[in-house]
């Protein structure tokens, strides 16, 4: 992973102790630019939604969803003051706007809820805009000591506000990327044993055939005896042998070819470009390391072998015939007494 994406992920990971933090250190740097202005009333104001957070983020120590949401409504009522003391010319309702389009990035468990929390921001955020439009509330008090600087309040509102906006789009879509990521592997994986699945496997190797158009080789594997396995050391320890008998595969497969579980305890590996004479002693070698592999788990040790059947197929060969006939000669493996390569 590289440094950019590890940072990603710690953001990602910390994202509601990040934004509260955030808030506190706007509302930290409101709380003295406005007071060094002579504007003690919306000092006070972000004196208070400072606490609001100091609360959450040390006290408390909660950056759960309901932490989140109590910020998204601690955000509403700071803006709507904010614009009723200052009106319209410093931007503070663009935070109402970029807020509900951020709490449905903030409290994802709240499912449909969280339609009704973006509602009652926008539905303020409209009445809100009307009352002060229509209304021409204003203090001169609170604004004569701030008109100088309204063009930098405005900019750095609509600044903080589009950023905030674009960071939880940004997280959004790395977060779908992430459970896209997850489905596919879990699509064309089998979950237990991490090789490819069988349904992966069938969707691919027409077109794989398709490209390659030279002789390849199907290997079928069967654990010998498993019900046993499963019968006397019970199913979790069956799951052990699978896992680990299917490590071995993955080895022998190697990149450039397909280690697939075809069944319960039933494997396919599909070898591109080769034959069978390359292949036969790389499966009798993986056929030795099971065997002399030692399964442990809760103290027992478990021995399994395998049995195999090796077919090629040339260029042009039904892919489904070469695996009938390895299947073919994994059965003949089986009657001739297990644990051994057939070709
Ligand atoms: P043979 O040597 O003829 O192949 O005998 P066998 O006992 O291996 O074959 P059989 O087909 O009779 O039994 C396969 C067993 O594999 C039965 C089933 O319960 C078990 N099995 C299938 N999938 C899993 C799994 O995911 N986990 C575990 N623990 N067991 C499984
Ligand atoms: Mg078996
Ligand atoms: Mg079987």
């Amino acid at each position: 992973m590289g440094k950019m994406s590890r940072i990603l992920n710690w953001m990602n990971k910390y994202k509601n102790t990040i934004f509260l933090a955030v808030c506190m250190a706007i509302h930290l740097t409101y709380m003295v630019v406005f007071r060094m202005l002579g504007v003690q009333l919306l000092s006070y104001l972000n004196f208070f939604s400072s606490c609001f957070y100091f609360y959450f983020l040390f006290i408390k120590r909660d950056s759960s969803e309901a932490a989140m949401l109590s910020s998204y409504f601690e955000i509403l009522i700071f803006s709507t003051l904010s614009e009723l003391a200052l009106g319209r010319d410093y931007g503070f309702f663009l935070y109402i706007v970029g807020m509900s389009a951020t709490i449905f990035y903030l409290v994802p468990s709240y499912k449909n809820k969280r339609f009704l929390y973006q509602i009652i921001g926008i539905v303020l955020a409209i009445v809100l805009e009307a009352v002060v439009m229509l209304s021409g509330i204003s203090f001169p008090s609170v604004q004569e000591p701030l008109a100088p600087y309204q063009p930098v309040f405005y900019l750095i509102n609509i600044g903080l506000t589009a950023t905030i906006v674009m960071a939880a789009a940004f997280f959004y879509a790395k977060r779908l990327e992430a459970i896209g990521e997850t489905l596919r592997y879990n699509m064309n994986h089998d979950v237990l044993t991490g090789l490819y699945n069988r349904r992966f496997f069938e969707q691919q190797i027409g077109q794989i055939r398709e490209r390659e158009k030279s002789p390849f080789v199907i290997t079928m594997l069967d654990i010998d005896f498993f019900k046993k396995v499963n019968d006397t050391y019970g199913h979790e320890a069956g799951d052990e042998v699978l896992i680990q008998v299917s490590a071995r595969l993955k080895e022998t497969a190697g990149k450039e070819n397909l280690a697939v579980r075809w069944g319960g305890e039933e494997f396919i590996i599909y070898f591109s470009n080769t034959t069978s004479e390359q292949i036969y002693p790389q499966i009798e070698d993986l056929r030795k390391q099971i065997e002399d592999m030692v399964v442990e788990v809760a103290g027992k040790e478990i021995h399994v072998t395998i049995t195999s059947g090796i077919a090629i197929g040339m260029p042009d060969s039904n892919y489904e015939k070469v695996i009938h006939n390895a299947d073919e000669k994994l059965y003949l493996g089986k009657r001739r007494g297990r644990n051994q390569v057939v070709v």
